[in-house]
């Protein structure tokens, strides 16, 4: 039997290695909608001819949430049970809340229903919309992260007028006004979201990813 020899390759988050059919995506490779393979990690590629296996070694510097991190992410869509985030930073909340770092992967997580809030959510859509920004609390630890918004320091940190496009400001624990037209719309907030810590870092990853 022959066997062929394992090719290493070094990619960016994002690079294609190769599509479903041809190799069973391994740790640091996601599965995008059109069931091509990208590296989810800046690293070394390594693809087994023999196993038909893709995987990403991570470089060394680059930190990836745990079960347990809180991360910061933008909502891309809502289903009835679920709630799809796009994930772009590591934040520790205690003490005090500070930044850990970027993430340099296109990593991606969701929060199931009965994870949105510590009380029962009848419509998902008062909890959070698309393109609002929000911290969440991983589950597990990989790509696609399992997500918790039930504590109360977790939730929606930024979002937009539907009308104006302008920041809304929260007036009640799950109310947010409009300081243009006077909109008030539901979120589930979180309680950390006048930190100032956190606002530079929204409005710094706002500037860099064009939200
Ligand atoms: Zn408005």
């Amino acid at each position: 039997m022959s066997t062929s020899r394992k090719l290493e390759v070094r990619v960016q988050p994002g690079d294609v290695l190769g599509v479903i059919e041809e190799y069973t995506p391994g740790t640091g490779v996601f599965t995008d909608n059109d069931g091509v393979l990208r590296s989810s990690v800046a690293g070394l590629a390594v693809f087994d001819p023999n196993h038909k296996t893709v995987h990403v070694k991570p470089l060394k510097d680059v930190r990836l949430p745990r079960a347990g991190s809180s991360v910061l992410g933008v909502v891309t869509a809502l289903k009835h049970d679920s709630v799809s985030v796009e994930l772009y930073g590591i934040l520790s909340l205690s003490p005090t809340v500070s930044w850990v770092g970027e993430l340099y992967g296109i990593l991606s997580g969701f929060i199931p229903i009965s994870q949105v809030s510590a009380e029962f959510v009848k419509d998902i859509y008062e909890y959070f919309r698309p393109g609002d920004l929000i911290i969440a609390r991983t589950l597990n630890s990989s790509n696609p992260y399992q997500l918790s918004t039930k504590q109360p320091q977790y939730g929606v940190v930024y979002t937009l007028c539907s009308y104006c496009l302008k920041p809304m400001e929260p007036i009640t624990q799950k109310t947010l006004k409009c300081p243009i037209c006077g909109r008030v719309e539901t979120r589930k907030i979180s309680i950390l979201a006048s930190s100032k810590v956190l606002q530079v870092n929204v409005r710094r990853l706002i500037a860099v990813k064009r939200w």
